[in-house]
Parts: structure tokens; sequence; C-alpha cells
């Protein structure tokens, strides 16, 4: 396997680097080997001092950093800066929090007295994905290098170059060799890895085929995981609903990123009463986005992360109309070069249809039509995923009893603002387990160890 640079917008091959033998892996794992050995005894200052500085100068150096992603995968410019400092966020927030969240927890037993101690487990493997080639590797590394444990990570193949720049940025902050490894590795090399002693925890974030197969070995191996899986998020709109407001998001949860979000906007379940007002808005809005170069700050459609992508898609929306889905706009590819898709929307799915249960991984929103809240609700449930959801509705209390019944990870209530560095990420069903981010983001790979203190005899 070689992992390859391809620039999607004309789709231009940049550079490549051939996967590393199985000799280098060994050196690189007994660098990070003996890294942690130092790095669990340091300080949280000391952490704090290197990984603060590594989001301080991806701050600084935003513009470069978001360029390599465009170039790679294609994020439209604005949004790829955004995602940088996002990211430069995410490893500030782990430097200034991180010893409170892993700070001992008093116990109080009957007898004695007694804490919770918080210890770092070793070399954490981590998997990622392509779709936000900074901010997946920002969320791993603020948490648990901060932890006390240590990374190697293999990136996307597509995204080489972001993920050479990621560990770069690590070193120039500081990091002891061995501290955060990028691994250019092929997929048996990853699973032999998961097998491997002196990995203690795998973090992966990816598609359910690739979480199934690494969390089956991690279990295998008795090993903690974290699986942040796919996403076929339900946008539900009352009758109540302010549909301007609803229109603004609906069209960026499902357009944002070129629509190739885990927890984006899949499915639109709109209630009969206003679903000809929302359909007849939200197709002017979607239409309305025009193909253009992602490095230019104008252009509003990006193209997909790569040719492959754009096909794969293209077919899945084959599928879904040979099986009585209903094309209302898009459906093609854009007549340019590039690996640009039209905005679509898909019409008449039915349960039936393998598009129902189908994630689409692009611009290509299902479209559905309810009789009211409870039917919203049930329609909403009936998928194989669990990860993020929203409600559109002027009631903020009906938003939230709509919430409480919607079974996924994370719900939105007049908005979808996925994600923020204090605030918990993650899924139920296919959508994996564990949670990234928050408090809960750093306690996923550290010892709960008790301790138990207090004078007492034995039991004779
Ligand atoms: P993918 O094909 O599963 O790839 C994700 C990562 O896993 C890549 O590094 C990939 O490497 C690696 N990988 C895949 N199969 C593997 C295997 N058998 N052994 C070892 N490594 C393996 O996913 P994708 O299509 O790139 O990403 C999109 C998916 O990720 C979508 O389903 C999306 O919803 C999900 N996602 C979830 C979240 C979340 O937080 N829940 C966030 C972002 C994305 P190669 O590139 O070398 O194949």
């Amino acid at each position: 396997m070689t992992y390859q640079s391809i620039n999607p917008f004309d789709n231009k091959p940049g550079k490549s680097f051939p996967e590393i033998s199985d000799r280098e892996l060994e050196e690189k794992m007994v660098v990070a080997e003996t890294c942690y050995a130092h790095w669990k005894q340091t300080s949280y200052a000391h952490r704090a001092k290197i990984i603060a500085k590594a989001g301080v100068l991806l701050h600084e150096q935003a513009d470069r950093f978001a360029r390599i992603m465009t170039q790679e995968m294609g994020k439209r410019i604005s949004e790829a800066r955004g995602e940088v400092e996002f990211s430069a966020k995410i490893l500030a927030y782990y430097a200034d929090n991180a010893e409170r969240f892993l700070a001992n927890v008093a116990l109080h037993p009957t007898i004695g007295e007694g804490h919770i101690e918080s210890s770092p487990i070793g070399v954490i493997f981590g998997v990622e994905p392509w779709n936000f080639p900074y901010y997946q590797l920002a969320r791993v590394a603020g948490p648990h290098l901060m932890a006390g444990n240590v990374l190697v990570v293999k990136h996307a193949g597509c995204v080489p170059q972001c993920a050479i720049a990621f560990e770069k940025l690590l070193i120039d902050a500081g990091a002891p060799p061995g501290l955060y490894t990028n691994l250019l590795v092929s997929h048996g090399q990853s699973e032999h890895l998961v097998d491997d002693p002196r990995i203690k925890g795998v973090a992966l974030t990816g598609s359910v085929p690739a979480g199934r197969s690494i969390a089956a070995r991690a279990g295998q191996n008795l090993k903690p995981s974290s699986m942040e899986l796919g996403g076929s998020d339900a946008f539900i709109v009352l009758e109540d609903a302010d549909m301007d407001h609803t229109i603004k998001w609906a069209v960026w949860g499902r357009m944002y990123n070129t629509g190739q979000t885990c927890c984006a906007a899949k499915r639109f379940i709109v209630v009969e009463k206003i679903a000809d007002k929302f359909l007849e808005k939200f197709r002017a809005a979607m239409g309305a986005l025009t193909a253009g170069d992602p490095m230019d700050e104008k252009t509003t459609l990006g193209p997909l992360s790569t040719e492959a992508a754009l096909l794969q898609l293209l077919a899945q929306v084959d599928v879904a109309v040979s099986h009585g889905a209903k094309v209302l706009m898009g459906g093609k590819r854009v007549d340019r070069p590039g690996a640009f898709m039209q905005p679509t929307i898909l019409t008449d799915v039915k349960p039936e249809n393998p598009a129902f249960r189908d994630e689409f991984f692009g611009p290509v929103a299902m479209f559905f039509r309810v009789k009211d809240e409870d039917a919203a609700i049930a329609l909403a449930n009936d998928s194989d995923f669990g990860l993020g959801g929203s409600v559109f509705t002027k009631d903020v209390a009906r938003g939230k009893r709509v919430a409480s019944r919607v079974e996924t990870g994370m719900m939105f209530i007049n908005n979808i603002s996925w994600s923020d560095a204090e605030l918990p990420f993650g899924g139920i069903k296919n959508s994996g387990y564990g949670r990234e981010l928050g408090d809960m983001g750093i306690q996923a790979f550290v010892n709960k160890k008790l301790v138990r203190y207090g004078v007492a005899d034995a039991p004779t």
C-alpha cells in the first residue's frame, strides 16, 4: 500500500509515500515504549507546556496547515482554517484541564478512607479518517498525551502530508521522540499492532467495517477500545419550526465538508404540515451552491475527498433509485474535472430500499414526510446508527422531549453545533461506543485505580 496525495479538485496526483517496513515499525515501537517509561512520570505542567505549545504553533500556522488539507482532501479553505483553529483549541483545552479531570477522587467507605487515582496505561494506537485530518488527531493527542500515555497513529491513506505535518507539529512543540508517532502502515500491520503487547488501547474513528475489524481484534486481546463510527443523523422539523432558521441549518448540516461528516444531517424528517414549504426552500438553497476551487474563498461547493469516494456515492444513488427512490435534484457528478457531486435530494426512500439504512457520505439528502412528532421520532429511531440528530421547533421544552426520545449519542435543538472541546462526542448502536472530547474523552485510556487506607485489623 502507498500513501498517496491526490488533489480532488483536478484529480492530479501529488506526493506519495511508501508504507514503512516491519523493521521500521519495530524501531518506532521501541522508541514509543521508551518514551512512555519516562513520559508517564512527568508532571501535568511539563506535559501541558508541550501540548499547549503545539496548539499555539497550529494557530500561528493555521493557513499553511489548512492549505495542505485542502490540497489533499478538497475541504474548502475557510472550513479547513476553521478546523485547524478548532484543533488548536482542543490541544489548549486539554493542556489547561487535564490535571483537574484526572485528579484523585476521594472515597468515603464505611471503614477507613480511599481514593481513585487515574494513571496512564501505555502506548495507545489511533486509527483515524481523512475527513477531519487534524481535528481527529487533536481529539486523541490532546487528552491521551496529557493523561501520560503516548500515541502511535495510522492516518488515512489519502492524507499522508496532513499526518506528517501533525507529527512534526508535536516535535516542533518540544515533544520527546516517540511521544506522538505517525505510522504509514498497512491494514495488516495495523492488525498486528493491535495484537502487540506494548499497545494498551485502541482508538478508531472511521467506517463500520473498519470499526468491526479493529474492535474485534482489540476484544480478542482484551484491550480497551473506543469506536467513533458512521452515522445517518435525523434532522427533524416540527410544524412550529422557524423556517428560515431551519433551512440555513439544513443546508449547513448536510453540506458542511461537502457532506462528508459522520454526524451530518443525512435524513430530513419533516412533518406533513410544513413539508412542501421546507422542501421548496431546501431545494432552492441546495441548488444555489456552485462547484469551484476549494482554495477560492468564494467557492460554495467543494469536491469530495477522492474520485473513488465520488464513484461510491454515485453508485449508492443508483442503487437507491433502482429500488424506487426518486431524485428530486442532482444525483450526478458535476460536469467538470475533479471529484465533484451535485447537491442531491432523494425522496420516496422506503424501508425496504437498501438506501434507507445506508450512510451517504457526501452531498446527498434523504427527505421523508411524516404525519406528526411521534412518527418523526419513530422514523429517526428506525436506523442502525445512533450518532447525533437534531430537532427544530420554537418550543424548546418540546425539543427537549423529542431529544430524550431519539436513540442517539447526541441531540441538538434548533442548531447542529456538533462539537466543542468541552462537550463529549460519540454514539451508540453501529455508530460505536465511547466518547471523545470533554472530561469523558480523557478517561478512555486511564487506569482508575482504587487506593484504600486506614488502620484495620485483619479478620481472624
Ligand atoms: P475508513 O475506510 O474506515 O477509514 C478510516 C481509517 O481506518 C483510515 O485510516 C483507514 O486506513 C483505516 N482502516 C480502514 N480499514 C482498516 C482495517 N481493516 N485495518 C486497519 N485500518 C483500517 O473510513 P473512511 O471512509 O475513511 O471515513 C469515513 C467514515 O468515518 C464514515 O463512516 C464516517 O461517518 C466515519 N467517521 C466517524 C466519526 C465519528 O467521530 N463518529 C468522525 C469522522 C468520520 P486507509 O485509509 O489506509 O484505508
